[in-house]
């Protein structure tokens, strides 16, 4: 199997196939699958993190989360989503290498000894379906549809164009036939934007706008998976903490897996065009398909999810509800998931204290910082994060304050 696409999906597939039955879909059920896999010098590829889940918590449920939950339940169990956080943990182990002076396959030390991403790798990111939001928006008949004929004068008008209205408004023009039915996203518009006309046939859905993913009966405070994707495709899929220690990480290429409805044209939209950005990633789809996937024999969602990264220790975890699964409702360290806000954090204050160590920098954190401070003080990673919302994400909803404001268990 030659096709860089095929590849990266197998692989995917069989990591997944090799974990036992617990937190996969039963009977009945379906899940998503998502990974992220990593292209070495010598052109070998090897799954650094795998995760399924289908879950998100709705507005409602986040702010019932009780006083020892903060920081510790995860609101948002998409499987693209909880696949960022277990890259998050390989990060932190690939950078703790790299500062016990150990080899690292992705991290190294440019001639001033700052550390640096290792210039012949790339990272690959793998989803067994295309990802909720606006990229999941397209006719379902594309070949016999006018859509995407202007392609190209398209695309000179949205890079001629900053403005977001302007930009939408061109992205518009996509849905010239109204014979044809479109692909529904369950991801609705934020509530200050414009919303979606909810008419039969292809003007179904607005193209461009930000969503929050469809939660148990009401709305979520999570934004859709094309919308995360698209911050993560700007500013690195790192996070406000990692920030601080290593440069910006992003992906350059999206997998979408066999037999899921798939648009290169909205593909390229929702997570580059809408947005004030030059930069777009690589999008194919595989022909491999993932087995526990949606389908006629596979109607309800799978409540459960599978987290794993190469890492040397606790690779696995299962979580249900954005809790691990089995804990019990305890504000104790053994009852967090190692990718909740809170692990990480706890990983994050660990290395910041032996990163100061190797690299004589002065990234100092008081004893008993705040996860929200913490995240406040990467300066450059916020700059630019401000910087984005005020262009292209103004109507990005923010989490509560006090669902941040924790310092470690
Ligand atoms: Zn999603």
């Amino acid at each position: 199997m030659n096709n860089l696409a095929d590849r990266i999906a197998q692989l995917c597939c069989e990591k997944y196939n090799s974990f036992g039955k617990t937190g996969k879909p039963q009977d009945t059920e379906w899940t998503v699958l998502a990974g992220i896999v990593l292209k070495d010098a010598q052109e070998s590829l090897s799954v650094v993190s795998l995760a399924t889940g289908t879950k998100c918590l709705s507005g409602t449920e986040l702010l019932d989360t009780k006083q020892w939950e903060i920081g510790s339940r995860l609101s948002d169990s998409h499987a693209e989503v909880l696949a960022r956080r277990a890259f998050l943990r390989y990060l932190y182990h690939q950078l703790n290498l790299r500062l016990n002076d150990n080899n690292s396959d992705i991290f190294e030390l440019d001639a001033n000894k700052t550390i640096c991403l290792r210039n012949n790798i790339s990272l690959h990111y793998y989803c067994s379906q295309t990802p909720c939001g606006d990229c999941s928006i397209f006719p379902k008949i594309v070949e016999n549809c006018v859509f995407g004929v202007n392609a190209s004068a398209r695309k000179r008008k949205l890079h001629a164009n900053d403005d977001m209205e302007v930009k939408r408004a061109v992205l518009q023009e996509d849905y010239q036939c109204d014979e044809y039915d479109v692909h529904r996203t369950g991801a609705k518009c934020v509530e200050i934007d414009k919303q979606d006309s909810r008419l039969p046939g292809i003007n179904y859905h607005l193209l461009g706008p930000i969503r929050t993913k469809p939660g148990r009966g009401d709305r979520t405070l999570s934004l859709s998976c094309s919308d995360k994707i698209a911050k993560w495709n700007i500013i690195g899929i790192q996070g406000a903490l990692l920030s601080r220690l290593i440069p910006p990480v992003i992906i350059d290429s999206f997998c979408i897996g066999g037999q899921s409805p798939f648009s290169l044209e909205a593909m390229q939209r929702g997570i580059c065009e809408r947005f004030a950005t030059r930069r777009c990633p690589v999008f194919m789809q595989s022909e491999q398909s993932f087995v526990h996937r949606k389908g006629d024999n596979r109607a309800r969602p799978c409540p459960s999810s599978i987290i794993w990264c190469a890492v040397p220790e606790r690779q696995l975890e299962i979580s249900v509800d954005g809790r691990k699964q089995g804990a019990t409702k305890k504000k104790k360290r053994g009852n967090y998931l190692l990718i909740s806000k809170q692990e990480l954090f706890r990983t994050f204050l660990v290395t910041v204290d032996k990163f100061n160590r190797t690299t004589a920098s002065e990234e100092n954190h008081p004893k008993k910082i705040t996860y929200y401070h913490a995240k406040q003080s990467s300066a450059t990673y916020q700059q630019s994060w401000q910087l984005l919302k005020l262009q292209s994400f103004r109507a990005w909803p923010a989490k509560p304050l006090y669902l941040q404001d924790f310092v470690l268990v």
